[in-house]
């Protein structure tokens, strides 16, 4: 199997290399990481600067990695059109420090990174850790990760989606089993901090914890809280059919 790895904390980050040591177990893996963090990047593109792809070595039997001056989706795109000898089987993302769950999703360079494989028809799945700390255990999110893939692979799963996986960050003995989800509803309150600089002027810095609105046993994020992993189906196409239909009945615009 061909595997596209990419993640959104950058090519040097504890999370990519945990997943893609356990990833080489699965076949050859090719890794496409942004050069420097670019957390939240959601799908952006660079269109006005070119694009370096550097090679890099890695502690990690891959087959190939690069490190790219550019955004998550950049790094996947560019992998997918150019870079890998083929199109992969899956794109893979992670493991990104700290979790993407509810709205995050919208925000998430990794993510974003894995729609651009679905965007592609490709199987494609993000992984993610709720722990921002240095000592988080990357090992154990990437054995629950590798895990959910290969069930995931074995059940008759849609291509061009991807398959949003987050752990728990909490000890691994304690981590209560797999739950599939749908994306929950937070609200994010009070969440810039204002401050004042040395001379005097105004700045603000985004914070913000989450307030869990839904408490639905099946939102993602009740259940990454409640100990479990989460596993929310995503796809691309965002529309409401049930508006879709309500409004097709109401066509004279
Ligand atoms: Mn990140």
């Amino acid at each position: 199997m061909q595997i596209l790895l990419c993640n959104d904390d950058g090519i040097g980050a504890a999370g990519l290399i945990a997943l893609a040591r356990r990833l080489v177990e699965l076949g050859d893996v090719y890794v496409a990481a942004p050069d420097t963090e670019r957390s939240a990047a959601s799908n952006a593109l660079t269109l006005a600067h070119p694009l370096r792809a550097r090679p890099v070595d890695l502690p990690v039997p891959v087959k190939a990695a690069w490190a790219i001056s550019g955004t998550p989706a950049d790094c996947a795109k560019i992998a997918l059109a150019n870079l890998m000898p083929q199109t992969p089987d899956l794109v893979i993302s992670g493991i990104n420090r700290g979790p993407n769950l509810s709205v995050d999703i919208f925000y998430s360079g990794t993510v974003a990174a894995a729609f651009e494989g679905a965007f592609k028809g490709i199987r494609s799945f993000a992984v993610s850790l709720d722990n921002f700390s240095a000592d988080a255990c990357y090992e154990a999110a990437a054995d629950w990760g590798l895990r959910c893939i290969r069930r995931l692979l074995e059940l008759p799963i849609e291509a061009g989606r991807v398959y949003n996986i987050n752990v728990p960050g909490i000890d691994p003995q304690q981590i209560n089993g797999v739950r599939i989800t749908r994306s929950g509803l937070v609200d994010y309150r009070e969440n810039y901090d204002h401050r004042v600089d040395p001379y005097g002027r105004s700045y603000y810095w985004i914070k913000g914890n989450p307030e869990i609105v839904d408490q639905s046993p099946e939102c993602d994020i009740v259940a990454v809280k409640a100990g479990y992993v989460s596993i929310t189906p995503l796809k691309p196409d965002l529309t409401d059919f049930r508006l879709f239909e309500l409004l097709g009945d109401a066509k004279d615009f």
